[in-house]
């Protein structure tokens, strides 16, 4: 079997081609006592897909429930588009008084906090301010009136939170937030935590974009297909994956073009207009939360800029496609030729000079 959180440089393994996951050789399959269980919901205005081996089959669907109905109550709380929500609550009231949630709302909206810091601001939940101006179904976007209106309220060190009452408080009128870019990943834990809570080893929850896998298959990596932005039924490259997250973000989820400009979903919080620097950002990483965190980034700050992030942190890898179609590999994925070769010795001054 692999072992854990093993990332294995694709391209020198030539799966490109590979799709999305793909099983392993039946004599393998036959020699594990139990089965491959799936199941597709539609929950979080997104595809929900669960897949693990069980032994027993009762047992592994109640698991497969169990799963489902976490996301149910994750987005009852947390939903932005549900006015019941406690998001929708303090999005409604924060600006004139501290609104009280519950502590796990609470603690993913300070975590939320942490990914501002170590992007650079690029990932930010007070995005919405501006963010709840655009309707990319309806092909409605903001005018340029209205988004500098709407700027100032786009900054989340205006949000005021009280770790002692579980209180969150906007410094500043018609500020909102929406956990629409880390509350898949954050569902997709806790989904991992509740089958390993029932002793499943092998498994794959994933949210939209994010992903998170424990264990191997059948002995052999998972394989994760990265989509050609323009051909949802093409990858660019795969990659296997054991014990790992995986989070991509794109361009091509919920946008319009208009005029041969592309509006989508991903937000540039220091200008209100849609973050084009790259056409998709993959972040691997050890959970869904984090890598849902970061995938926003490239696309805010440019991809040397994230390469450069990611690459001070060994836990996260990301694979990045440019708006001309180039593929680009933090130093954990690239290949040995394109990996930053060792900066030459510095010549020592109080070596004494050579005569
Ligand atoms: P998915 O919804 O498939 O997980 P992403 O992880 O790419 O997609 O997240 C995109 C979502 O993140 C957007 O729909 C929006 O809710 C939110 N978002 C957009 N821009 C930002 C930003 N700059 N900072 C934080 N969240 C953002
Ligand atoms: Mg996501």
């Amino acid at each position: 079997m692999c072992k854990a959180d093993s990332r294995i440089p694709m391209r020198k393994l030539r799966l490109a081609a590979a799709v999305a996951m793909f099983a392993c050789s039946v004599w393998a399959e036959s020699a594990w006592a139990g089965e491959w269980h799936e199941r597709t919901e539609a929950i979080m205005g997104t595809r929900i897909y669960v897949e693990l081996w069980g032994e027993d089959a009762a047992k592994t669907e109640a698991a497969i429930d169990a799963v489902m109905a976490d996301m149910r109550r994750i987005d009852e709380l947390m939903s932005h588009y549900k006015p019941e929500s406690q998001l929708s609550h303090i999005n409604a009231k924060a600006a004139q008084e501290p609104v009280q949630v519950d502590p796990e709302l609470f603690d993913l909206i300070k975590l939320s906090t942490h990914f501002s810091v170590i992007t650079d601001g690029a990932f930010d939940i007070t995005y919405a301010s501006v963010g709840h101006l655009y309707d990319f179904p309806h092909h409605v976007r903001p005018t340029e009136a209205q988004i500098k209106a709407a700027l100032p309220g786009v900054n989340w060190h205006n949000m005021l939170l009280d770790a002692e009452h579980h209180t969150v408080r906007f410094e500043h009128a018609g500020m909102r937030i929406d956990l629409g870019g880390i509350g898949k990943g954050y569902a997709v834990d806790h989904g991992i935590g509740i089958l390993q809570a029932r002793g499943f080893q092998h498994a794959l929850v994933t949210a939209g974009g994010d992903s998170r896998i424990i264990g191997d298959r059948m002995g052999r990596p998972w394989v994760i297909g990265i989509q050609n932005p323009d051909n949802k039924n093409e990858v660019v490259t795969s990659i296997p994956i054991v014990n790992s997250a995986m989070s991509t973000s794109g361009d091509y989820e919920r946008f319009f073009d208009e005029k041969g400009v592309r509006y989508h979903h991903i937000i540039d919080p220091r200008t209100g207009h849609s973050a084009s620097k790259v056409r998709s950002a993959t972040i691997l990483g050890p959970t869904a939360t984090e890598t849902d965190g970061m995938s926003k980034t490239a696309f805010v700050l440019g991809p040397q800029k994230a390469l450069e992030i990611i690459n001070r942190m060994p836990q996260y890898d990301a694979i990045f496609v440019t708006p001309e179609g180039r593929i680009l590999y933090s130093n954990g994925l690239a290949p040995p030729d394109e990996k930053p070769k060792a900066p030459p010795s510095k010549p020592d001054a109080k070596a004494p000079a050579k005569r």
